[in-house]
């Protein structure tokens, strides 16, 4: 019998990734789009997919909120972000009538959506596939994970704020990974700390360590700490290439060090 992996419009897809949270709010979104221009900035070719159905952010923080996906013979042309094609998206929001219309569905509906996402997204070479997944471990993780898996082994981001609650929900998403299969590729530990542009001292508003500590715990690779800096939000409000604007800000060292452990 021929190969998914042989015929699939994933056939020419590197590697793929899925970036996974247990909490919603704590920068999985944010993190799938950095590691995006992170990996196109040193010269690769990214695809993101955007499974988080009842929270699509990464059209806006990647500005191209309002694009339409068009249809072809072979499936659906994701949205491309940059003039030289290095980065594509498809995700449900450009399906939405309007940006704010809300994804009502039962489960059966939002696990057939994902599953055409990943069967008829043409996305031709790629050296990654990103998938920003919904927060939790949900049906719709199984659903991403059991139509992905035929195709190519699959990578798992973890993502937490430092806090103890937070870091609860990861155990919670290691396990899913154990349970499932996904190699764990590392945890990055968001919002840890705030550099205080002015003076450079570093406080820890919500604690620290916390994510590292699990990663050894877990004996799970350790990616980096990414502390809370305004000009990361400002460039994903205004959906601005951070990587490439703010390279002396205080989160860019650990972003472009979590791409290069990818
Ligand atoms: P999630 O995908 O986990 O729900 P998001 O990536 O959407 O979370 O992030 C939530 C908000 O926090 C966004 O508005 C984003 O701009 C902001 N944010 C995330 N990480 C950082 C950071 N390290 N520094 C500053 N703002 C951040």
């Amino acid at each position: 019998m021929e190969a998914v992996g042989e015929r699939g419009n994933l056939a020419r897809v590197g590697h793929i990734l899925l970036v996974l949270s247990g909490k919603g709010g704590v920068g999985k979104s944010t993190v799938s789009t950095e590691l995006a221009l992170a990996l196109r900035h040193a010269g690769k070719k990214v695809g993101i997919l955007d499974v988080d159905l009842c929270g699509p952010s990464i059209p806006q923080m990647l500005k191209v909120q309002g694009k339409g996906v068009h249809q072809c013979d072979s499936g659906w042309v994701p949205v491309f972000v940059d003039q030289d094609k290095s980065i594509s998206l498809m995700s449900i929001g450009f399906l939405l009538e309007k940006p704010d219309d809300a994804v009502v569905w039962r489960g059966p509906k939002k696990n057939a959506l994902i599953k055409q996402f990943i069967s008829d997204v043409t996305w031709g070479d790629l050296d990654f596939l990103i998938v920003d997944t919904p927060p939790g471990t949900s049906d719709e993780h199984i659903s991403t994970v059991e139509s992905l898996r035929p195709y190519k082994p699959l990578g798992a981001v973890l993502v937490t704020t430092p806090q103890a609650v937070s870091i609860g929900d990861v155990r919670r998403e290691l396990m899913f990974c154990k349970k499932t299969g996904l190699r764990v590729i590392g945890i990055v530990e968001n919002m840890s700390g705030f550099v205080c542009p002015h003076c450079l001292e570093c406080t820890n508003l919500f604690s620290k360590g916390g994510g590292e500590e699990l990663a050894r715990h877990a004996g799970v690779p350790f990616l980096g700490c990414v502390p809370l800096d305004p000009q990361l939000t400002q460039s994903l409000e205004e959906g601005r290439d951070f990587i490439q604007e703010f390279p002396k800000s205080s989160a860019f060292p650990a972003l472009a060090h979590i791409a290069q452990q990818i």
